[in-house]
């Protein structure tokens, strides 16, 4: 049995049933929750998960050898297995095999599981010279909806070149490099045993696990809005990049030519968050990147009226977030690594608003009717953020 390509594939248009934000506390970055959250088991999957998506055969003789095709026309309709996404990604690269390249083994995880990207620009455009950004999701393992956007922004972009002249351009001139699941041991334990749960799986001792991602990075480590206790949601690690899901991440860009933007995508809260986190002082492009994230919050407004707050990370937290991307990203470290160009560097908390949250435990478990309208706001961003990055690139001061 064949089944339809991405490209034929039109994605209904579902409605958002979102509330109104009105910017009050973050959630995720500056403010991990309670410890007994984390202890509250499978929240809300009845009510909001469709079953896993039916994964069909494709028919050909060789079907007992390949994993079977996903069905991509039902594929926003529910929330995905990592096994599940890393076909949904595979198929995209074999479909779309002049725009997509799948890239494997960036890192084996602590429980053996793989972390990958896909890169996605016109082949043959001068593909090896172009400039890049990089969007990264799930480094927290409950934000489910971050690894939606990121594979809606993948279908989005395959999707649209040759059709949308906006798409095209971009493609034409630049490389998206998507890291769809960048914790997939914490992904599969926050479906199998805890629905909150946002570390990584290493093993503490003690019957303690996870270290938070997103307080391992090496910039600034250990400066402060991180834990040393084991235990702790914002647990930053033995030492600045000990967690192979970092350190792959970190390899990788290194290897890349010339990133001039990334994005790392959490939820929730709707914000757009730029540098600096470990200290309150402004960073040195504090009036570019700040029109950056402004305008971005303009274009996500202008798709389905989504209020998303621009601010500086260090705005949002009194106790200072360190060994963030937002700060890696955009510090010195990886702008030696990458020829000296300094990227903009943003962190995104996706939808609900703290508001549409019921006090922050939901907020994690997005309904899935939202799925299509975050995509589509989040890719209207993207197409404007890629395209002005590639024109505009931070110059050193
Ligand atoms: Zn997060």
């Amino acid at each position: 049995m064949r089944f339809i390509s991405l490209a034929a594939f039109s994605l209904a248009a579902l409605t958002a049933a979102s509330p109104v934000a009105v910017f009050n506390k973050p959630i995720d970055v500056a403010s991990p929750p309670p410890p007994s959250i984390h202890k509250i088991q499978g929240q809300g999957q009845g009510r909001h998960f469709g079953p896993a998506v039916a994964l069909e055969e494709n028919g050909s003789d060789d079907h007992k050898k390949r994993p079977p095709r996903v069905n991509v026309t039902t594929w926003f309709e529910s929330y995905h297995r990592s096994d599940e996404i890393r076909q949904y990604f595979l198929q995209l690269a074999e479909d779309y095999h002049d725009l997509v390249t799948f890239v494997p083994h960036l890192a084996r995880t602590h429980e053996g599981r793989e972390v990958y990207a896909v890169k996605i620009s016109a082949k043959g455009r001068g593909s090896r010279d172009k400039p890049q950004v990089w969007i990264q999701a799930l480094q927290h393992a409950r934000e489910w909806a971050t690894a939606t956007t990121a594979q809606y922004l993948a279908h989005h972009f395959t999707s649209k070149y040759g059709k949308s002249s906006n798409v095209t351009n971009i493609l034409n001139s630049a490389e998206i490099i998507i890291i769809p699941n960048m914790n997939p041991d914490g992904y599969e334990f926050s479906w199998d045993v805890d629905r909150i749960w946002r570390k990584n799986r290493r093993n503490n001792g003690n019957g303690i696990y996870g270290v938070d991602l997103n307080r391992n990075w090496p910039d600034h480590w250990g400066n402060g809005g991180s834990s040393t206790d084991p235990d702790a949601e914002n647990y930053g690690g033995p030492y600045a990049n000990s967690e192979p899901e970092v350190r792959g991440l970190i390899n990788f860009f290194k290897a890349q030519r010339r990133v001039l933007g990334t994005v790392d995508l959490h939820t929730h809260g709707q914000l757009i968050l730029r540098p600096q986190g470990y200290t309150n002082v402004s960073s040195p492009h504090e009036t570019e990147m700040k029109h950056v994230g402004d305008t971005m919050a303009q274009v996500i407004k202008g798709v389905h009226g989504m209020d998303y707050t621009s601010v500086r990370l260090n705005e949002i937290s009194p106790l200072l977030t360190s060994g963030s991307t937002v700060d890696w990203f955009y510090g010195d470290q990886a702008t030696r690594a990458n020829g000296g160009q300094r990227p903009y560097s943003f962190a995104f908390e996706l939808r609900p608003s703290p508001e549409g949250s019921e006090g922050g435990k939901i907020g994690f478990i997005l309904p899935i009717e939202e799925v299509i309208p975050l995509g589509e706001e989040i890719a209207a961003a993207m197409e404007y953020f890629v395209d002005y990055v590639v024109k505009n690139p931070l110059k050193e001061k």
